[in-house]
């Protein structure tokens, strides 16, 4: 028998917990450790920021799914992993520490055959003086953080019913700062909340970001399709912004949040200031901050992770300039290549190099975007890595034959622009392959006949079944493994 211990429970890490089990059945184990008790569907957070949605629309609790489908669940953090195992035991293991109410606090070791980290993002709103929703502006990375943005966005159009104009500030709160899509689909909600409420004239909204232009989304820009011509993804972003009269900062690095206050500087050294009633930045990304231990105690972290605490799997991390980075050096299997029984997916493993072009200003300061990993390649992963660890028990081999790389696999994406069955509105995206590989795609580096582009009420109503789909597939209702990652 084996066990599979993951990390975290999130998009990826759920989706490889299920299909694990899925594939295993009762012959091998597989645990779950997450410090949430429930699963969040994230990208619909977007909707509860703006009150189009409840945070029970969005979350259910794990242990009552786990039970059912024979996954064993450990409401905890875990802290370190012993892949050597330690001196009493040559077994690895994970230490953890348990955050649900009966036993916080208590520490335990969870010994593993196989480990999937799939912790994905520590929000490092540290990074920046005075961002985030204990400080001086907003997010909406989490169902909490939406619900507090939700009721401040609130207490502006009572305001602004009163007559008083509020300036709004959206986009992402440090230089190197990742997640432009979901700042960008929360501006156009806010957006469309505020023409509903009557108040869209009362408001200045202000888009801030670290891309070079507008529409770079961390992948260095987009070639779209659109209604059969080949346009930019600046010019489409720019373009919706324009329509609703929405003006834009961009290269810019956030240094300081005041109440009420952006300090900001820009990629040609410039300081500048910008001042807001109501600013929701999302803060930059770093891994979770685990730690690695050998058999003696002795800390190896930096032989597991890269030094923004993301996991090194099978990429090629050497030190290169950016000219010379190619899509093979986007990792496959995600399989760490010194414990071949250790994975990481999603948000958790280390990208081997920006995709967006790196930049400094005079100043030495970096303004560029970090790769995007967004929900379907995250998704993927987990059934990927799943299918090979699967594999690798039945076969008592140590070579994952599944691959999930970013440079391989596209993703779409459906920006809100507003809710309601026949007035909703998305921006419905698509870009194959998420890296750019100009050796097949010579000319944008992208298969342009599956990178498009539309706006219209279609696209809302597959965002909005996309919503009701995925929730039901994380609740592994009847049937779940036939809807696609
Ligand atoms: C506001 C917002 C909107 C988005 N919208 C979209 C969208 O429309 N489309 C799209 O494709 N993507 C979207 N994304 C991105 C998408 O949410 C991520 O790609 C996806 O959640 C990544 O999955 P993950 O499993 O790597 O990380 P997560 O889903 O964040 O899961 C990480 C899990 O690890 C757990 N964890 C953390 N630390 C530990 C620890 N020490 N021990 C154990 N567990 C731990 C967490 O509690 C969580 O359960 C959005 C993101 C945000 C923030």
């Amino acid at each position: 028998m084996s066990r599979v211990a993951i990390l975290g429970a999130g998009v990826s890490g759920h989706t490889a917990a299920s299909f694990l089990k899925k594939f295993l059945g009762k012959k091998h184990e597989v645990v779950v450790i997450s410090p949430n008790g429930k699963w969040n569907w994230i990208p619909s957070n977007i909707w509860v920021g703006v009150g189009a949605k409840q945070p029970e629309d969005v979350t259910f609790e794990l242990a009552p799914v786990y039970k059912k489908a024979g996954i064993e669940f450990k409401q905890a953090k875990a802290l370190g992993i012993y892949p050597e195992g330690d001196l009493q035991n040559n077994k690895p293991f994970v230490s953890v520490e348990y955050t649900n109410e009966e036993k916080t606090g208590v520490a335990e070791k969870v010994y593993y055959d196989y480990l999937i980290n799939a912790t994905g993002p520590k929000l490092n709103f540290a990074a920046t003086e005075g961002l985030g929703p204990d400080k001086n502006s907003l997010s909406v990375c989490t169902v909490s953080h939406a619900t507090q943005t939700c009721g401040e966005l609130k207490k502006m159009i009572q305001d602004m019913k009163k007559g008083k104009e509020k300036r709004f500030v959206i986009g992402t709160g440090h230089g190197m700062a990742t997640c432009q899509g979901a700042a960008f689909e929360y501006m156009m909600n806010v957006n469309e909340t505020l023409v509903k409420a009557g108040v869209r004239d009362k408001a200045k909204l202000t888009w801030i970001s670290n891309e070079f232009e507008m529409g770079d989304f961390g992948m260095g820009g987009i070639s779209i399709k659109r209604g059969g011509y080949i346009t930019s993804s600046k010019i489409f972003t720019e373009s919706l912004f324009a329509e609703k009269e929405i003006s834009w900062i961009t290269k810019a690095h956030i240094v300081k949040v005041e109440p009420e206050k952006i300090h900001y500087e820009t990629l040609n050294g410039d300081f500048k200031e910008l001042d807001f009633d109501f600013a929701m930045l999302l803060p930059p990304f770093t891994g979770a901050g685990l730690k690695a231990y050998d058999k003696k105690g002795e800390d190896i972290t930096s032989s597991l992770f890269a030094p923004n605490g993301f996991m090194k799997v099978d990429a090629n991390y050497a030190t290169k300039p950016y000219e010379e980075w190619k899509s093979e050096d986007w990792p496959k299997t995600l399989q760490n290549q010194i414990y071949k029984n250790i994975f990481a997916i999603g948000i958790a493993f280390a990208p081997p190099h920006a995709i967006s072009k790196p930049m400094k200003s005079p100043n030495g300061t970096p303004i560029f975007p970090a790769p995007p990993r967004t929900g379907t390649p995250s998704a993927m992963m987990g059934k990927t890595v799943a299918l090979s660890i699967a594999g690798m028990i039945k076969k008592g081999d140590d070579k994952p034959v599944y691959t999930a790389s970013m440079a391989e696999k596209g993703a779409p994406c459906f920006v809100s622009i507003g809710t309601g069955f026949f007035s909703g509105m998305a921006a419905s995206m698509a870009v194959y392959p998420v890296v750019p590989d100009f050796k097949r795609f010579p000319d944008y580096g992208r298969n342009i006949s599956l990178t498009f582009g539309e706006v219209g009420l279609a696209g809302h109503w597959i965002k909005t079944m996309l919503h009701y789909m995925f929730l039901y597939k994380a609740k592994l209702k009847p049937g779940w493994f036939f809807i696609p990652e």
